[in-house]
This record gives C-alpha cells, sequence and structure tokens, in this order.
C-alpha cells in the first residue's frame, strides 16, 4: 500500500507537540456529514501550541461562535491547505492582523483571506493555540488536509498518524430485501441478523435464508491503541461466493456530496434509533463517490435451492481487518410476513414538486428534495404540523409556511417557527422569514413543527464586575447571556461609546472582552451591552466601572 502511496510523505507534520490520539478519525460519520478531517486530543487542555504543519501562508480565517470556532487555514506551495480549528486564539502575529479586522468591522464573526504575502509561515512555526471553540464538544484540535480543489483527504495518507494495532468492531449486521419479490427469513421487511464473535476474532452470523435481490447492512466502529475513542473505519469490501462486489474506501469526498450520508446510512434506523447502520449498496440517487469495484450495486441475487456466502472485509488504515461470515440459503417460502405499508392520502414523487397545503400551513417540497418516492403523513392540527415519517431524509431543504393572519398585531411580530425535537418535542427555533401575515422556514427535517411565541427578551448578568466598582486587576471583562426561547441573534457591547469586541461562547453562554485589547485608557468607564433575541426582543445593561 505505502508504496503506491501518491501522497507526499514527510511533508506535512504533527502540527502539536505531543504524540498524536485520535478522538476522531477521517470521514467517520457524522449527524448529516462525513468528518472532513481528524480529531487530535489535546490532554483535556487548552492553550496547546498549534504549529504549521508545513511551509506557507494563511489563506483564510474564520471566526465564528458556531460550526469550526475560532479556525485557521494554510495554504502551502504544493497546493494543498491545513485547516486547524476549534482554537483558543491564534498566535501573536496572526491574531493582531484578525482583531485589527474585527474591531474595522465591528464583529466577533469574521471570514478573512489575507493577501499571499501578508502572513508567511515556515513549517513548524506557531500559529496558533488549541482550544474548544465553536461546535467542539470538549478540547482537541480538529486538523484538515485539503487538495487544490478543496476536497478533504484522509490526513493518514500523508504519514499523520498514530499507533493501531487494534481491529475494528462490528455490532450490527442488517439484511435489506431490496427487489418487490424479495424475501429474507421469511419476510420482506428488512431484518436484523445475528452475529457472534469467534475465537479468533471474526464474526459469524446466524445463517439466512433468502430469495429476489437483497443487501446488506453493517455497524461497525474502529479503536486506535491509545484512546477508547469509537472512530471510522477505513475500508469495507464485501464479496459474493468468493468474488469481490462492493468496496467503500474512506480517502476522499468532496463537500459537495457529504450530506448524501443520509443515503449511506439507514437513515431511519438512525433517527429512530441513533445507531449507524452503513449500507453495503448503492441506493438509488445516492450521489457519494466513496465506491468502487462494485457490481450490480453491490445487491446479491439469490435463487431458489441454492446457497451462497456473503462476507464483509472491515479495515483501518493501519490493515487490521475484520471479516464477517453470512451463510446464505436460497429458498422460497409460499407464506410470508408482509410488511406493512403506511398509505396516507399524500404520496410524494421525488422527481416532482409537490405541494401540501391545509388549513393555514403550506408546505412545498421541490423537485428531488427526497432520495425516494414514499407516502408522507400530513397533519395539522393547533398550528402544529406534523410531517413524517421522520426517517425520511432529504437531499434539499423544503419549505414550510404558516399564515399568521388570525393573530393580533401586537402578537404576530413575537412568533416564529419552532421544530418540535427530540423526546420530549423541545421547541427550537427554525430560521423564520416573515412578512406581514406569514411565517416561513426552510429545513431538511420532516417532523414536527409550530408556531411559538417569545416576548421574554434575553437575559444579562455581568459576571466579574458591578456598578461603580473597581476592577484594575480583571484581565477580561465576563457577561453571561440567554434567552429562554428563540435564541440570541445578536448583540454589540460598547465601553464609552466605542465597540469593544466580545468573543461569544454559546455553550457557556458567554461573553468575553480582553482588556489587552485597550479600547478605554481612561480610569472611568461606561459599558453598554445590547443583547437581541431572533424575534427582536432586546435588552440593555450598563454599568460603569473603573481601572487606574
Ligand atoms: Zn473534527
Amino acid at each position: 500500500m505505502y508504496s503506491q502511496n501518491p501522497y507526499p510523505q514527510d511533508y506535512f507534520a504533527n502540527p502539536l507537540e505531543i504524540p498524536i490520539v485520535l478522538a476522531g478519525t477521517f470521514a467517520e460519520l457524522r449527524s448529516n456529514h462525513f468528518h472532513s478531517g481528524m480529531d487530535i486530543k489535546t490532554q483535556h487542555r487548552q492553550g496547546l501550541n498549534v504549529l504549521a504543519s508545513a511551509e506557507g501562508f494563511v489563506s483564510r480565517i474564520k471566526i465564528s461562535p458556531f460550526g469550526y470556532g475560532k479556525a485557521l487555514y494554510i495554504t502551502h506551495p504544493n497546493g494543498y491547505t491545513t485547516v486547524y480549528a476549534h482554537l483558543s486564539k491564534l498566535a501573536p502575529k496572526i491574531e493582531s492582523y484578525l482583531k485589527e479586522q474585527q474591531y474595522d468591522q465591528e464583529s466577533y464573526g469574521i471570514e478573512l483571506f489575507p493577501p499571499i504575502k501578508a502572513l508567511v509561515l515556515k513549517k513548524g512555526e506557531l500559529v496558533a493555540y488549541s482550544g474548544n471553540t465553536g461546535s467542539s464538544a470538549g478540547p482537541h484540535l480538529h486538523f484538515e488536509i485539503r487538495d487544490k480543489n478543496e476536497y478533504p483527504m484522509n490526513p493518514m495518507l500523508f504519514g499523520i498518524n498514530t499507533k493501531d494495532t487494534t481491529r475494528p468492531l462490528i455490532s450490527g449486521l442488517y439484511a435489506y430485501p431490496i427487489s418487490e419479490d424479495a424475501q429474507i427469513n421469511k419476510s420482506n421487511s428488512k431484518q436484523p441478523i445475528r452475529i457472534t464473535k469467534q475465537a479468533d476474532g471474526n464474526y459469524i452470523a446466524e445463517s439466512i435464508t433468502a430469495v429476489g435481490k437483497i443487501g446488506f447492512g453493517i455497524e461497525t466502529i474502529d479503536r486506535q491503541d491509545l484512546a477508547n475513542n469509537k472512530n471510522g473505519v477505513y475500508n469495507i469490501q464485501t464479496q459474493f461466493n468468493g468474488s469481490t462486489n462492493f468496496e467503500i474506501d474512506f480517502k476522499t469526498f468532496s463537500f459537495y456530496e457529504t450530506n448524501d450520508i443520509n443515503r449511506l446510512i439507514d437513515y431511519d434506523i438512525y433517527k429512530t434509533e441513533k445507531d449507524k447502520i452503513q449500507k453495503l449498496f448503492i441506493d438509488t440517487n445516492n450521489g457519494l463517490s466513496l465506491y468502487k469495484n462494485t457490481i450490480d450495486q453491490g445487491y446479491l441475487t439469490i435463487t431458489d435451492s441454492t446457497s451462497a456466502v456473503y462476507k464483509i472485509k472491515v479495515s483501518d488504515f493501519r490493515d487490521n481487518e475484520s471479516w464477517v461470515t453470512i451463510p446464505i440459503d436460497g429458498k422460497l417460502s409460499q407464506d410470508i410476513l408482509k410488511k406493512s405499508l403506511d398509505v396516507t392520502p399524500n404520496y410524494i414523487y421525488e422527481n416532482q414538486t409537490s405541494t401540501i397545503a391545509e388549513e393555514n400551513v403550506t408546505v412545498t417540497f421541490y423537485k428531488n428534495t427526497f432520495y425516494e418516492d414514499f407516502f408522507i403523513d400530513f397533519k395539522i392540527s393547533n398550528d402544529t404540523l406534523q410531517i413524517l415519517p421522520i426517517g425520511q431524509a432529504a437531499r434539499k431543504s423544503f419549505n414550510i409556511t404558516f399564515d399568521i393572519s388570525k393573530y393580533n398585531d401586537a402578537d404576530k411580530e413575537k412568533l416564529f417557527i419552532a421544530e418540535l425535537v427530540g423526546y420530549k418535542k423541545w421547541p427550537k427555533y427554525s430560521t423564520t422569514t416573515r412578512t406581514a401575515n406569514t411565517l416561513s422556514t426552510y429545513t431538511k427535517s420532516l417532523g414536527y413543527y409550530t408556531i411559538a411565541s417569545d416576548t421574554i427578551p434575553p437575559t444579562i448578568t455581568a459576571l466579574n464586575f458591578k456598578d461603580e466598582q473597581w476592577i484594575s486587576n480583571a484581565e477580561t471583562l465576563n457577561v453571561k447571556i440567554t434567552d429562554d426561547l428563540s435564541g440570541i441573534s445578536d448583540y454589540r457591547a460598547t465601553i464609552n461609546g466605542k465597540w469593544i469586541l466580545m468573543e461569544y461562547e454559546y455553550k457557556t453562554n458567554s461573553l468575553t472582552y480582553d482588556f489587552n485589547d485597550q479600547i478605554s485608557t481612561e480610569p472611568h468607564n461606561d459599558f453598554k451591552l445590547i443583547v437581541t433575541d431572533n424575534v427582536g426582543n432586546s435588552s440593555t445593561f450598563e454599568a460603569r466601572f473603573h481601572r487606574k
């Protein structure tokens, strides 16, 4: 494998000064996307030095309270770009470049594309400090290598790797009848198949009976040696009676296709049971480029009175393998358990635009919103819309519009569309646009939507100062902001009328100003903060503090 590796080795170095231990691997299955880099553990700490993986220049800086948090992009002379995300801070010369722009634009969230010569870096130069900003569940460095077309690549291909002698673990197996006449274990619905781990570490499935066109799905993860994290595997191959008929390879993908992960996995099982079953066949309208060596899209055709063997090989990057062997008896059964079809009045054709309107709700599904045709369960009662099944994945967003003309004008302004999520149907703000008498949102999730009202403005609490207090020794100004329902949309803070940069961390509801920014050197300071929620309720906080 290494002899054929066309990717430069030793060009990119470990971006941290500690050995690589992985909390996440490339292309592992995340919610609605494949993981585009590797997550390197930072010993539960923030503030570790992050080094340029190779020489180059800073080509992009993106700062957001969400997603990658504080992220730095370095473009290298060989055309690749490396990405460093969830940073706590950038190295001094990059940080001062950033702050100047943030003060100029009066915004914490910002995206910059510095000129090629502005921030040139040597390999191994300090570029940032690791952190936990954005959508990060704990301190770590998210590290990516992208090719010149912005396709993320598995960093292991470039020699960035960790010790791994542990083979992938297989925790679930499903068999899927595909053709109308297909049967598995006397049923025409998908069947969980029991697997047993053998003494040699491989797996044997219970023998199944089947006939017709069928396929399989597997639940699998990989662990590396130095941590217990459940990470993604590198390659899955299948064999039918000794010949390879399907292969999926997690080397690279494009950001355009990443949402099609919902076609790779059994989305219904994912939404209802949280398990990620990867289908070992290429379902209709699956646009992923990860497949190769595939015969008949990975499907098997089983005929009556035959016997066959299907094998699955799961590998990690270090070629540790786990095998599953599934004996199949071709057997046509006369009386089978028929799948119950949930027939409803509304049928969606994936290749057509459909609009469903009832009472005060109109939902428009554009052409190709879904991967397949299906019966949709559409109900509306008391301003709550139910559109099911929740396990039907969407490729594109669709539109939901509520007519709110029955509400009085004062109430209308406080209304928004909420998705009711999870077991407790918790109302979650869905980005709402309004006209005089309508509320409208775009979403990719079937489920429950309602009209909600938020009349309560955000709360603002000063954490390390009080009005008229002397705080000469404070290094930062810390404020907590929360909103009960629609959520924080915007904030603006000033000292003595001058805009100050407050960094927003949504996970801790905190705003932080760094006195090193030296916006005021006066002893007496008037601090003012205005926070606005997503329907426009706003709160103003004012306090005077003193410093010498
Ligand atoms: Zn990551």
